[in-house]
């Protein structure tokens, strides 16, 4: 197996709800209103490159297991009020950010795929136009991809559009799982796909797949597994159903007896975890495989993988400006969110005002804690000695109570610490976001509102 330890006792203590940092302080933390200043301030002195992430929020098609911010229509002339709302929030950035180059787009949603040929142009012209961005300047230009809705002409459109990064739900190849879930794509769709994006030379592949799904077996699972190692895609993403139907209307279709056990879903978890790294993928983090080839793969040998909003990146150390509804922004130490709603976001941005819901500008404190969490979870070790320097604290002292809350993952085997270092051991690889919630100043009673950390 990879360098994951499995000790399946005591993964079931320590799967606790926690946040899956890919900030710190977490969305959940993020407080209304948002002043403007802060902000402003913020982009003013900020001097990083900028990442983009275009938040296109309509699908076709409820899938029921779905957390994501979503808008289910049928109607395409949404996606072009939508954008004209974007162009708006666009332009009221144009002034602020022109200083500064624009590296990485990545489009997400919602189905960035939803969006016709002809509107999709009309997104990467405006971004192209008042953004500055050069998709021929060798950066990462990546999109969701919903084979459903992209027809293998689109997938020819977008590579024309200076996309070089694909990546696919599959999620799970059973038919009866697909059903359960309400998102029915053959197999042989997704096939096609994956061989048009080869002939059009993609920079890279990645495919998602969840594990926890309605009616999912281990025999069914070890299928979709086998599937996915047989198209060979650049990276895979191994992601836990997390079932909050408190939170997300959608799921409450599933029915929780139609669920797989813990164990069976650790069984999947384990199995998930021997079969891609027997096919060769290098283990990215707590979720991730990627092949040794892969940039991903290469900037964790080299240590500087990093984390943003969207997971694991080889980018993170840029600015994030994240458009559209529900979009997430960090820049210099600020974090802000648009609102969340369609239509109270183009009602903002048409008014021409920044369509910002709620954020935080963060304390030394907040700082300092968001770097050991990003060393931890993204490198599995921190050099206490360097970080106490870097920050000028005695790490002893300023963390005194995250390590006491640590003590008991050090007497299980899952951490390590010595005079300069904390190591997460094998076994606590899988459990690291529980591991980074010890330094956590913000989870107390609203930790629920997590999903399980595997
Ligand atoms: S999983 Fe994706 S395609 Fe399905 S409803 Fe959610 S955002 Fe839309």
């Amino acid at each position: 197996m990879s360098n994951i330890g499995w000790q399946p006792e005591l993964i079931t203590r320590y799967n606790i709800h926690g946040p899956r940092y890919t900030s710190y302080p977490t969305a959940l933390s993020l407080v209304s209103p948002m002043l403007e200043q802060p902000i402003l301030s913020a982009l003013a002195r900020s001097s990083q490159q900028l990442s983009l992430y275009i938040h296109l929020p309509f699908c076709h098609k409820l899938c029921f297991y779905c957390g994501c911010n979503k808008v289910i229509t049928r109607h395409q002339w949404k996606a072009d009020d939508y954008l004209t709302a974007l162009e708006h929030e666009i332009k009221l950035y144009k002034p602020l950010i022109a200083h500064r180059t624009v590296g990485s787009l990545h489009l997400g949603g919602g189905t960035p795929t939803f969006l016709t040929e002809v509107q999709l142009t009309r997104l990467i012209n405006m971004l192209e136009t008042h953004l500055g961005l050069n998709v021929n300047a060798g950066h990462e230009i990546s999109i969701e991809i919903d084979p459903r809705s992209c027809t293998l002409e689109k997938l020819a459109h977008l590579k024309s559009l200076g996309f070089n990064r694909v990546s696919y739900g599959v999620q799970d190849v059973n038919e009866d799982v697909q059903i359960a879930i309400n998102r029915v794509q053959e197999s042989s769709m997704v096939a096609a796909h994956i061989a048009m994006a080869r002939t059009l030379c993609f920079d890279s592949i990645n495919l998602d797949l969840i594990y926890g799904l309605p009616m999912q077996t281990l025999t069914g699972f070890a299928r979709s597994l086998a599937q996915v190692v047989e198209w060979a895609p650049d990276r895979i993403s191994l992601f836990s159903y997390a079932h909050l139907p408190s939170r997300f209307a959608g799921q409450r279709k599933i029915k929780n007896d139609s669920l797989p056990s813990t164990e069976h879903k650790l069984a999947m978890l384990q199995l998930g975890i021997e079969k891609f790294t027997d096919a060769g993928y290098q283990a990215i983090g707590m979720d991730h495989f990627a092949k040794p080839t892969d940039e991903l793969a290469r900037v964790q040998r080299a240590g500087k993988l990093q984390r943003n909003f969207q997971g694991y990146t080889t980018h993170g150390s840029n600015a994030l400006l994240g458009l559209g509804a529900s979009s997430i922004s960090q820049v210099d130490g600020v974090i802000w969110q648009n609102e969340k709603d369609v239509k109270p976001y183009s009602d903002l941005a048409l008014a021409n005002k920044l369509p910002v819901a709620k954020g935080v500008t963060l304390s030394v404190d907040d700082r300092i804690r968001a770097d050991l969490i990003a060393e931890l979870i993204c490198h599995f070790e921190l050099n206490t000695q360097a970080f106490a320097c870097k920050w000028g604290i005695d790490f002893e002292h300023y963390f005194a109570d995250s390590l006491v809350r640590l003590q008991p993952f050090v007497r299980d085997g899952l951490v390590s610490i010595s005079e300069s270092s904390i190591r997460v051991l094998p076994v606590g690889k899988l459990l690291v976001r529980s591991i980074c919630s010890t330094f956590d100043l913000y989870l107390h009673e609203g930790q629920t509102r997590y999903s399980k950390v595997v």
